[in-house]
């Protein structure tokens, strides 16, 4: 049997009790989940501080000396404390316990040199460690000791019952020595000589006991290629099973709407990137699988044009096709642009949102089901059990990040074979997480904007400079631009959100007076009617301004619309903020956007900021955000699972993750069921692990 799958509590020093608490507490329950808790950190112990070169630091330092007296000091309340002086040659200190004292107080040995470890803090003139941990010297020298001590996760729980990091690592090192350090090598040889990897015993020794800084990085190095290597073999390894597996609807026939359109009616020329990508997304509807693809584009990069020639492409074949937006007011403007685009093409078109009226609803799932509707736009209505299709061949999802991932799989089920299905994004992922949570989903990337666009030129002002932007707005709408006036609206604060809103809304009518000047208003308190009334009239250009909270953030189009002003631009994320920017500039005109902030800016506020004034694209800002927020935070709890890394770190660790995508790549192309008798180890590994971890299902 293989060693590291006993209990933990057989190992020697741990027992029924402390194993107890190791599973409950740090998920380990045999040897192998003890040998992959790696250090959090590492603590130099390379240097011994004098009792005299002490400062309230707060950091953690290592004293060697001896222990003269040692007292219990009452508290009051039945409450007492073990107190110590602890003295070197230059001068004593006090050494504190709370808990344990009476095993302390018999186990201490006084006069005896000590090194002990832990932070100080100063009280008057007298520095004191609580709770230190303590070696006698003459252990201390024979121990086996290395100049990076790790600093293993723990809890409070794990620290009270008096597991502390000194108790993990004795249980490590009992690891090591009950399993003789012989751990095998999972990567095949040739990788290791290829990427200079250290072996894997050298890279877990290293890990836990580090013998010196160059060994430390380079068993971090090897440990955080493994584990991401693992996941991208995984991932592509499903994504290979999937395209084999599930046979797609074929769609083989380019026919006479795809051409007519293409060849009459295109109201532009396509971009290159929007070409290549109708190119890919051809590729994998007339290959033999299903298509599970993500399509990102910045805003405005012409994503709609593409959804609409891939629904053409199943109308051609014979099939249906549906296009969910998270909005109404998107899904509106989307069945507007699909219709107009497709006007002088012979297919039928409609709407369901949750304000479809119920006649319109009943014509509407009747010609779904007797095959006479080619295309259905609409929001989560479409995802009723009530709207059934005759035959769905491709489902496009746009600005997927809205939708769970239970939604998308219920689209999935509304056939007995799956269709194709695209996903849209406007917020560009970060190309890391992309490729680990999405890594098993194809990528295509519109990263290209219509010509003729100028670059929004984005700037960064107090409020104290309101009157000058004013003025700024006066002059844009003096030339016929139009204007946003954005606030935020954040849940916890909607009350306090709409009086700002309101505030803001009077001072601007106020400032840009009737007859002169004429605004709309959209927040979330309004009745659909009236929202899209307001829009209208502003889209119309009816009015100069338009007043909103963020209900404009997705899909609004109003090519004359050259101003977005961000007030409280502060209480924004960067993906919101530039999802915002990305209303203007959908014209020829220069666009302008306007970050209006107070004076008083948290360092994430500034950095915001700044971002959004160097740079447009939506990639950079992106990776800035993951940066800010961390993985869990962009993707949503339940799609963090995949990121619960044990070493790797998905910011950090950018490049080591494009390595290990490359290489799982390679592996795959050459041998992908890992076959070859160089990848035998690799292969038990990959089963293993496959067993314990499973990568969140996109498809599910
Ligand atoms: P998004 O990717 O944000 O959904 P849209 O599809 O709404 O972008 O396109 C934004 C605007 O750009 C629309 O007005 C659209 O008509 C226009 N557009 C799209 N592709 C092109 C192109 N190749 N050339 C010129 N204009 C284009
Ligand atoms: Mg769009």
């Amino acid at each position: 049997m293989n060693l590291l799958e006993t209990p933990i509590e057989y190992l020697k020093g741990v027992g029924p009790q402390r194993g107890d608490l190791l599973r409950k507490e740090l998920g380990i329950h045999k040897y192998a989940d003890l040998l992959n808790l790696f250090p959090n950190r590492y603590i130099d112990r390379t240097r011994y501080y004098k009792i005299n070169e002490l400062q309230n630091s707060n950091s953690e330092v290592q004293i060697v000396g001896k222990i003269i007296n040692i007292k219990t000091v009452e508290q009051g309340k039945g409450r007492s404390r073990l107190v110590a002086t602890f003295v070197d040659d230059t001068g004593q200190m006090e050494l504190v316990w709370f808990q344990g004292q009476k095993w302390i107080r018999e186990s201490i040995k006084i006069n005896i040199p000590y090194v002990i470890f832990g932070k100080v803090t100063q009280f008057g003139a007298t520095y004191n460690m609580a709770h230190p941990e303590m070696e006698l010297l003459e252990e201390h020298k024979a121990s086996l000791r290395s100049a990076m001590q790790p600093v293993y996760p723990s809890t409070e729980k794990l620290g009270n019952k008096g597991i502390s990091n000194k108790v993990i690592n004795k249980m490590m090192q009992q690891l090591f020595v009950e399993t003789q350090a012989l751990f095998s090598e999972t990567l095949p040889n040739y990788l290791l000589d290829e990427l200079k990897l250290i072996p894997k015993n050298a890279a877990l020794f290293n890990i836990h006991f580090p013998k010196s800084q160059d060994l430390l990085a380079k068993a971090q190095f090897r440990l955080k290629f493994e584990e991401l290597f693992f996941i991208q073999l995984q991932l592509i390894t499903k994504n290979l099973i999937r395209k084999h597996k599930i046979k797609g609807l074929p769609f083989e026939r380019v026919g006479e709407n795809f051409t007519d359109f293409y060849n009459n009616h295109l109201p532009f020329d396509l971009t290159n990137a929007q070409k290549r990508v109708l190119k890919e997304i051809r590729n994998d509807l007339g290959s033999n699988a299903q298509m599970n693809r993500l399509l990102q584009g910045d805003v405005g990069s012409g994503k709609t044009i593409v959804a609409l020639m891939c629904m053409l492409l199943a109308k051609d074949n014979g099939f249906q096709s549906c296009l969910m937006a998270p909005t109404e007011i998107l899904a509106n403007q989307h069945f507007n642009g699909i219709t107009e685009l497709a006007k002088e093409l012979n297919i039928s078109i409609k709407i369901l949102t949750g304000s479809t009226k119920t006649a319109d609803r009943k014509i509407i799932h009747e010609a779904l089901e007797n095959g006479s509707l080619d295309i259905l736009i609409g929001t989560h209505a479409l995802l009723e059990d009530k709207v059934q299709f005759h035959n769905l061949g491709l489902a496009i999802i746009d600005e997927q990040h809205r939708f769970g991932v239970e939604q998308r799989s219920k689209l999935w089920k509304k056939n007995d074979i799956p269709p194709h299905v695209l996903v849209m994004t406007a917020t560009p992922i970060p190309r890391t997480l992309a490729m680990s949570l999405y890594g098993d989903l194809d990528i295509s990337v519109i990263d290209e904007l219509p010509p003729g666009r100028k670059p929004i030129q984005t700037v960064h002002r107090y409020d104290s400079n309101r009157l000058k932007v004013w003025k700024f707005l006066k002059d844009e709408i003096a030339k016929g631009r139009q204007v946003y006036i954005v606030y935020p609206l954040i849940q916890e604060s909607e009350k306090m959100d709409y009086k700002d809103l309101m505030d803001g809304y009077e001072s601007i009518s106020r400032d840009f007076p009737l007859p002169q000047y004429s605004i709309s208003i959209v927040h979330g308190k309004m009745k659909p009617a009236d929202k899209d009334e307001e829009m209208r009239r502003f889209s119309e250009g009816k009015t100069n301004i338009m007043v909103a909270t963020t209900v404009i953030e997705v899909g609004v189009n109003v090519p004359n619309a050259s101003v977005m002003v961000i007030e409280s631009a502060e209480r924004f994320g960067l993906s919101q903020l530039h999802q915002l920017r990305g209303r203007v500039g959908r014209g020829a005109e220069q666009s302008y956007c306007i970050l209006m902030t107070s004076h008083k800016l948290s360092n994430d506020s500034k950095i915001r900021m700044e971002t959004m004034v160097r740079t447009n694209d939506g990639f950079e800002i992106s990776e800035v955000d993951l940066k800010l927020r961390g993985p869990g935070d962009i993707m949503g709890k339940q799609q963090s699972g995949v990121l619960n890394l044990q070493i790797a770190d998905l910011v950090k660790d950018k490049d080591i993750l494009q390595l290990a995508r490359h290489h799982a790549i390679k592996l795959l192309k050459d041998d992908a069921p890992m076959e070859k008798p160089e990848h035998a180890k690799l292969r038990e590994a990959f089963i293993e692990l496959s067993k314990k971890k499973t990568i969140w299902n996109y498809i599910s």
